[in-house]
């Protein structure tokens, strides 16, 4: 079948619509027809670095309806609303069967974009394109394993769905799992976007006492303050006497690394407003040499740095769980999307990414 996506070809180059070719799922794959697309920060990086095997379809945030199942499917049926979770959960590997279902092995081929055979389904002129982590979200139509799947109830807005299968899920859990907060913590969050907005709502439910958020930009700062943050600021150093002020100088319990690009001005403030046997996670992509100077380092504090691999979640579980949480009124989520977009609008959905101008960005797939 034919199907309209935003693919990239070259780094640094506009997503590009075109026509492609996609084939009929095989053996343990599904068609899905995407509805919805969250525009997160981590697709502007793989265009903006080129990151992985190109040319790929973009896309690693979405939710959709099954329309055809292949051979041996067994986790969903046609008919099946699901996110499509860019961390697929296969339930055998090591990593699996030991609790740690977001580093799941099937999940080695998210920056090639082929199936688990190790072929593609999207094809243009005698082309491979591959899907952004196997999923492919910005184009109407995609095939991908069914071990990306993840059912959801049937009153869940497709918008919604899309959100819970990347940003939401990695920020509120990067709080929750990997910085493991507990009733009481004083915790900082670095960045309130589409993920950190999440980050500080994980940290808010989980039972934080203060929840502190840094954010240059003011509006997000407002917003932060409504998802549930006690404190916000732009000004790391003003953050930072806040928070000698609230914890008489113990510093934070947690401090959560969300920015829109990591780099190692963020990581050493991070890691000084840490506390003594406190964790500074690291959830956000770039580049960092982890250089930390005397007084800045880990070993006086017992300090630990936790990287963040969609914050620890696992897909099966706590997909419908923060859903479920949603549905019980006691986190906000339409109040995260900004704006909705055409696929065709996609390069203004990114560009208002950058600008600051949404928490998120969610492309609407017409049918
Ligand atoms: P976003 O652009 O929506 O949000 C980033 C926010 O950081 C913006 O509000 C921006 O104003 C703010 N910011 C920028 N520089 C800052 C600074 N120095 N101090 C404080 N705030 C700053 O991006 P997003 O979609 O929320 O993604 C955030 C990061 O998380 C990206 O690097 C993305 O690639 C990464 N990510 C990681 C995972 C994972 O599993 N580890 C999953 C999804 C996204
Ligand atoms: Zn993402």
């Amino acid at each position: 079948m034919k199907t309209r996506a935003a693919v990239l070809r070259q780094a640094g180059t506009p997503w590009e619509i075109t026509e492609l070719e996609l084939d009929a799922p095989k053996a343990n794959e599904v068609l899905i027809r995407m509805e919805a697309a969250g525009l997160c920060h981590s697709d502007e990086h793989i265009r903006a670095w080129g990151a992985g095997r190109l040319p790929m379809v973009g896309g690693h945030e979405g939710a959709g309806v099954v329309e055809e199942a292949g051979p041996g499917v067994t986790r969903v049926t046609v008919g099946d609303r699901v996110a499509c979770s860019y961390i697929p959960v296969c339930g055998k590997c090591r990593y699996c069967s030991t609790g740690k279902q977001n580093l799941c092995d099937a999940g080695k081929w998210a920056g090639v974009g082929c199936l688990q055979d190790e072929t593609f389904r999207f094809h243009h002129d005698g082309e491979d394109f591959g899907g952004m982590c196997v999923v492919g979200s910005f184009s109407e139509y995609s095939v991908m394993s069914e071990f990306s799947c993840v059912k959801v109830e049937d009153y869940v807005p497709m918008e919604l769905a899309a959100l819970v299968s990347c940003g939401v899920t990695t920020g509120f859990c990067s709080s929750v799992y990997a910085g493991d907060v507990r009733v009481g913590d004083v915790v900082v969050v670095f960045g309130t976007g589409g993920v950190g907005m999440n980050a500080v709502q994980g940290a808010a439910w989980a039972g934080a006492k203060h929840v502190i958020a840094i954010d240059p930009n003011e509006w997000k700062q407002q917003q932060a303050l409504q998802f549930g943050a006690t404190h916000a600021f732009g000004d790391p150093d003003k953050a930072r006497e806040i928070l000698i002020d609230l914890t008489r100088g113990q510093l934070a319990d947690k401090v959560i690394c969300t920015v829109g690009e990591m780099n190692n001005d963020v990581l050493k403030a991070a890691v000084a407003m840490t506390g003594k046997a406190g964790t500074t996670v690291v959830t956000a992509v770039g580049v960092y040499d982890m250089g930390l100077e005397r007084g800045g380092g880990l070993t006086g504090y017992h300090r630990r740095i936790q990287g963040s691999l969609f914050g620890g979640a696992n897909p099966l579980y706590d997909i419908p769980m923060i859903l479920s949480l949603w549905h019980e009124g006691h986190i906000k989520l339409n109040e995260l999307i900004t704006r909705t977009y055409t696929l065709d609008e996609i390069n203004e959905g990114y560009h208002d990414l950058m600008e600051g101008k949404n928490i998120r960005g969610v492309v609407v797939h017409q049918h």
